[in-house]
């Protein structure tokens, strides 16, 4: 964050949350955002200590919404995987059940000419 001096005012675009600093000369004014260019009141000094505050609480909310987009994204994959999974050990199964029989059908097979183990 920007440093202030005594008579700067800190507050946040009404549209788009970002921080601004102006001249404490410009309380009241309605100005363009920097960032947005939207038009947004300087509120007067005193907000300023509610300003950081606010700063502090919407940077924890964003903070909180990245973490659950995050553990979203991860149940995501959790489940898609575990879905992928059952379905690879119903396909090692068959795949096993197959081997048995194949083999079973080797050693019948062979097991009409000399030695030949499982
Ligand atoms: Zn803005």
């Amino acid at each position: 964050m920007e440093s202030t001096s005594e008579t700067d005012i800190l507050f946040f675009c009404a549209h788009c949350s970002a921080s601004l600093v102006v001249d404490s000369a410009a309380a009241g004014v309605t100005l363009d955002c920097q960032k947005c260019g939207k038009p947004t009141t300087v509120p007067s000094s005193s907000v300023v200590a509610a300003g950081e505050e606010a700063a502090k609480i919407s940077d924890l909310q964003r903070q909180l919404k990245e973490n659950e987009s995050q553990r979203t994204e991860i149940t995501g994959y959790i489940n898609q995987h575990s879905i992928q999974l059952h379905r690879w050990q119903l396909r090692l199964q068959t795949l096993n059940e197959r081997q048995k029989k194949l083999q079973t059908e080797l050693a019948e097979t062979s097991g009409r000419q000399p030695a030949s183990p499982l």
